[in-house]
């Protein structure tokens, strides 16, 4: 193989782009650029990464099919207990869409190893690395490293997150909007079992999930203002815990802190468009979302698995084709819109305090549970 030419280079090589170049690893010649330098896994029992991810069943099969999953530890989700703001509940288990689990736990960081331990031998990793210009023609798309080497591709993808820089020298627009909230992440030890149990409140402070990790453990994500974010990560841990448990009724008992707390901020991000001249933009480069449903990562891994499963059946043609690359646009335009407005329109929801409202949202959330065929057919849509 010449080790300048390639049919695609991915930049970015976080979960959504090294997932990508393992399903395109046994058609295509692929390069993976990745920024940042890629760490063995750790799985020191007492070593735990604050940034969790609720892999669902759809995205389970993708990463199985890759030969990464299941990981080495991870937590199930079977039920989801959700609780509004004024006496609204509505319940979720996976005995209802007669599964074993709504979605499973995993760390960020764990699973970002085995991806690319995966990847070693199958396709061409250029890491760390900086790139300086890409140039986008008829026929090619030509890179310059920082070190200034030159590589030329037939396809590039953009998988490098939501300030992707490949995104913006095509000079793709990208639409931000701030929620102005921050997402707190940290994980805990709890006093009772959690009973594999996922929580979530609607609160006037925001939205506190509990997702269940295992050894009885639960990583929390705390949608908040930015100010009060601030405030929860400068507490002490045990600080931290007792206001998360006192946060979530102390369902769970007491908690202990097992990782400090982290805080990301949120927003919603849409590229004007996932396609253009020998390019493709995959993950959060084409699309941020609120977290309150936990499907960032898994509309990433959804269009990592929709543009591999367009370029496979393609072997022979040309990866840059406009017609393939509008094709995996075409695949993916409806699931990202809906998933987009369904954590807006909720987040939206249960952000405005006007008090007539407050019953109303709650009542809508008890409708829900009681509705069977409307309640299986969220389900559906939400765990698939
Ligand atoms: C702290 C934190 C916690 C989160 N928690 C949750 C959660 O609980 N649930 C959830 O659904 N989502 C969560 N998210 C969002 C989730 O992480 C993203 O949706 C998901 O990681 C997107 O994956 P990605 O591969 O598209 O992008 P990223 O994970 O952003 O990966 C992009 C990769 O590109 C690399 N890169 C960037 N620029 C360049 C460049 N110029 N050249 C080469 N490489 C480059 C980066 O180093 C990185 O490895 C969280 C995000 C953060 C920051």
């Amino acid at each position: 193989m010449n080790k300048t030419e390639f049919d695609i280079a991915i930049v970015g090589g976080g979960l959504v782009g090294a997932s990508l170049a393992l399903a395109l690893a046994p058609k295509w010649r692929v390069v993976l650029i990745e920024r940042a330098v890629q760490q063995l896994p750790s799985h020191v029992d007492t070593d735990w990464d604050n940034r969790i991810y609720a892999i669902s069943p759809g995205s389970q099969t993708f990463l199985r099919s890759l030969g990464v999953w299941p990981p080495v530890r991870a937590g199930v989700i079977r039920q989801m207990d959700v609780r509004g703001d004024a006496g609204g509940a509505i319940h979720f288990d996976a005995l209802d869409l007669a599964a074993d689990a709504l979605a499973t736990t995993v760390e960020n960081r764990s699973l970002q190893s085995t991806l690319w331990q995966a990847l070693a031998g199958r396709v061409e990793l250029i890491n760390p690395a900086e790139l300086q210009a890409v140039r986008f023609g008829a026929d090619a798309v030509q890179l310059t490293l920082a070190d200034g080497r030159e590589l030329s591709t037939k396809l590039a993808v953009a998988a490098d997150g939501a300030h992707s820089w490949l995104r913006e020298k095509a000079g793709i627009p990208f639409s931000l909007q701030p929620y102005h909230q921050c997402g707190v992440v940290a994980n805990f030890d709890c006093e009772r079992p959690h009973g594999d149990i996922a929580r979530q409140w609607f609160r006037a402070d925001g939205i506190l999930a509990w997702l269940p990790l295992p050894a009885n453990r639960i990583s929390i994500v705390w949608s908040t203002n930015d100010e009060h974010a601030n405030e929860l990560k400068a507490l002490s841990p045990t600080e931290l815990a007792q206001r998360v448990a006192a946060a979530g009724g102390r369902v769970l008992g007491s908690l202990h802190c097992i990782t400090p707390a982290a805080a990301f901020p949120l927003a919603l991000g849409r590229a004007a468009k996932v396609n253009g001249l020998r390019l493709a933009l995959v993950g959060d480069a084409a699309h941020t979302v609120h977290p309150l449903a936990g499907q960032g990562v898994n509309l990433g891994f959804g269009d990592a698995k929709a543009l591999a499963g367009v370029l496979n059946a393609a072997v022979g043609r040309d990866p840059g084709d406009a017609h393939l690359l509008a094709r995996y646009a075409r695949s993916r335009a409806e699931d990202v819109l809906r998933m987009q407005m369904v954590c807006d329109g909720l987040q939206k929801l249960f952000s405005l305090q006007y008090p007539l409202l407050r019953p109303l949202r709650n009542l809508g959330l008890n409708l829900t549970d009681g509705a069977g065929p409307l309640k299986r057919l969220l389900m559906q849509q939400a765990f698939r």
